[in-house]
């Protein structure tokens, strides 16, 4: 289980983040809804590491990763997170992409060809492996991010607006892959949106924010059955 206990975190003046108390398990989609400026990707990046809060605790199967006072590397969290931009590595084939993040275990040859085998599977980018990130259409460059993260043992896998660029057919094949790593490789999914029909499309659980809180967190039919509030029923236009 992945968690947060009243998490905060402020630049200057502006309170980003405020009190936010979430659980994403493995197996599990849990959709971060809210409009710009709401507090999204900086709740991502205080789960992910690379934000320390001002106060409260993320945990990570039970292990405190990061509070005021412990951080724990973001390369050393059983996760992993997906840029808005992807930032993949220019000047590396989508092979090498793999293999740069898989050489840190150290495995035989062979066995080293057939994980990278395996995870560009998972992708569908096996017939693309010596492609250049600017040779991908951006539906690909997604999948092979994802890959990059399945190459880091990921348990948990963090994506900010990942449909955001992608026409409605690239979508699609996302949101199935998405289904793919949450059913078959059991993974807790955590994806950002500002899109009301994507958050009602894949998630299990829906965390709805607001200018930094959390207004409500439950699954998907309960925050549509039962709105919490006003700013919730609005938000996800329910009659
Ligand atoms: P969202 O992803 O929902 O659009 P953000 O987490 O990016 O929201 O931003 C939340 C608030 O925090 C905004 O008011 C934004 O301007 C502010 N903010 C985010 N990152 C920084 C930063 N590095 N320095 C100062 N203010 C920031
Ligand atoms: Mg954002």
């Amino acid at each position: 289980m992945l968690k947060t206990e009243n998490i905060t975190k402020s630049y200057n003046k502006v309170e980003a983040v405020k009190g936010v108390t979430l659980h994403v398990a493995p197996g599990e989609v849990l959709a971060i809804l809210g409009s710009s400026g709401s507090g999204k990707t900086t709740l991502l990046r205080l789960i992910a590491g690379f934000e320390r809060p001002d106060a409260g605790i993320v945990s990570i199967e039970g292990i405190d990763a990061s509070s005021p006072i412990k951080m724990i590397e973001p390369s050393k969290r059983k996760l992993s997170m997906i840029f808005q931009d992807l930032a993949l590595w220019p000047h590396m084939t989508v092979r090498q992409h793999i293999e740069f993040v898989l050489k840190k275990d150290k495995l035989s040859k062979n066995i080293l060809n057939s994980e990278i085998t395996t995870i560009l599977d998972h992708v569908s980018l096996n017939g693309h492996n010596s492609r250049y990130p600017h040779q991908l259409s951006g539906g690909e460059k997604q999948r092979l991010a994802i890959a990059r993260a399945l190459a880091s043992h990921a348990n948990y896998l963090l994506m900010d607006e990942p449909f955001s660029s992608l026409d409605s057919m690239l979508k699609e094949d996302l949101q199935q892959l998405i289904i793919e790593l949450k059913n078959k490789l059991h993974m807790g999914i955590i994806y950002v949106t500002h899109n009301i029909e994507e958050a009602l499309v894949l998630a299990d659980t829906i965390a709805v924010m607001n200018k930094g809180r959390l207004e409500q967190m439950d699954s998907k039919d309960k925050v549509l059955a039962n709105p919490k509030n006003e700013f919730v029923r609005r938000l996800l236009r329910i009659e």
